[in-house]
């Protein structure tokens, strides 16, 4: 299931370019952009091109999709120098702390990392 037009969001703006944003890393099936309220040194998103709500909403055809975000966020990870660790982070849903309704996956890094999280 995917989000409907009317249910757009600004990450669904951002992944259409039409929202000027600066990518970090991009190909036809994702983005990777800094997110705009850095929980760490190094907070970035990675989200795919498709509209996908939440990872609840994800459908058995998405899985490479949700396997190439993961792998995208290791690769970035190591680019942008994350040689220490770093966190990969899906907020799913209100209790999940999901506030954007387009599926990205955050990955911090550049400090240490407390868990678990409030
Ligand atoms: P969520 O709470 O949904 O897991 O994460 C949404 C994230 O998107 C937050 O960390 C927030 O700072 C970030 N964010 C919200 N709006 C924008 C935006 O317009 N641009 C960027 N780069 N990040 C955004």
């Amino acid at each position: 299931q995917t989000a409907k037009p009317e249910s757009d969001t600004i990450f669904g703006k951002i992944a259409r370019g039409e929202v000027p944003t600066k990518f970090i890393y991009e190909d036809e099936q994702c983005v990777a952009f800094n997110d705009l309220g850095p929980q760490a040194p190094t907070h970035f998103l990675v989200i795919p091109r498709k509209p996908i709500q939440m990872i609840e909403k994800a459908e058995d055809s998405d899985e490479q999709l949700l396997g190439h975000l993961l792998v995208v966020a290791k690769k970035v990870a190591k680019e942008q120098g994350l040689d220490k660790g770093y966190r990969l982070v899906i907020n799913n849903g209100v209790e999940g702390g999901q506030s954007v309704y387009h599926l990205h996956v955050h990955v911090m890094g550049g400090r240490q990392l407390g868990w678990p999280p409030g």
